[in-house]
């Protein structure tokens, strides 16, 4: 289904080149919004580029109330535009939430789904004026995607992030937990939920940095983090699937560590303000 939608999906582009349509990936979200007592369009980012303007859409999911506590979660898919798993992986899980809404229970869910709009049309890693948009976070970057996520990470504020990605030379699955040791707690059970459709990486380097059972503790500079002043530290995870998998078994990887980073967190804070 999400094959289709892909193939579906791409459009003759005015200049020639055949580009992936924006609308039609997010048509799932945007019906499911239509529809829904818990998901809703929230605000987007509109920015104009030479030939075209786009909006780099958010969405809120809103689960049942757990009790006084409302933990805010960022999720963050496509941020580089040739890996289009994390965007369908993220859609996968609404439509799970959508039908047992109790599993984001307690949660406030902000949904970025493509944060890389001409990326994604392009089908290329970089945005469409040429900029890694994952190397640009919190370095006065001109890029307007990064402008207005830094502003979104900054007024919400979340208690935890989740960066989701798909690596062409990934051989399993594997996440970054860099920073508190929080981030590894969730991280090594999201893993093991995954192993149910893709096993780990267990290579003791990965993307160029020492890993151990599909975790790696160092990364990239400039990735998508939370603003560098905020304190408490939220949760910062990001998930990488192997490219080369089947899509639906990637999407549903995602997911499954999704619903168990979720879930451990949920269980974590319970046991830490004693909820
Ligand atoms: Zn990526």
């Amino acid at each position: 289904m999400s094959t289709l939608i892909l193939q579906k999906s791409k459009q003759q582009a005015g200049s020639g080149q055949i580009r992936r349509s924006l609308a039609e990936v997010l048509a799932p979200l945007d019906h499911m919004a239509r529809n829904s007592p818990n998901l809703i369009c929230a605000s987007e980012c509109n920015y104009e580029t030479p030939d075209h303007s786009y909006s780099l859409p958010s969405y809120i999911f809103i689960g049942p109330q757990g009790g006084e506590k409302l933990f805010r979660i960022g999720l963050f898919g496509g941020l580089h535009g040739d890996e289009p798993e994390s965007i369908l992986g993220l859609i996968r899980f609404i439509r799970w939430l959508e039908k047992n809404p109790e599993l984001a229970q307690g949660y406030c869910l902000f949904l970025y789904p493509v944060c890389n709009p001409t990326g994604y049309e392009d089908a290329t890693r970089h945005g469409r004026r040429g900029a890694d948009l994952n190397r640009e976070f919190w370095k006065t970057s001109s890029e307007p995607e990064v402008r207005w996520l830094e502003e979104q990470l900054q007024k919400h504020a979340f208690h935890g992030l989740i960066a989701l990605h798909s690596d062409c030379d990934g051989a399993g699955m594997y996440g970054y937990a860099s920073g508190q040791t929080l981030n590894q707690a969730l991280l090594e059970p999201a893993l093991d939920a995954a192993e149910a459709v893709i096993p780990r990486d267990r290579s003791p380097v990965i993307d160029g940095f020492p890993a151990r059972n599909g975790i790696l503790k160092k990364g990239f500079e400039g990735i998508l983090r939370a603003p560098p002043r905020q304190r408490p530290r939220p949760f910062e995870i990001i998930l990488e699937t192997p490219q080369a998998a089947p899509q639906y078994a990637q999407e549903t990887a995602l997911a499954l560590a999704l619903q168990t980073i979720l879930l451990e967190y949920w269980k974590f804070m319970a046991y830490a303000i004693n909820l």
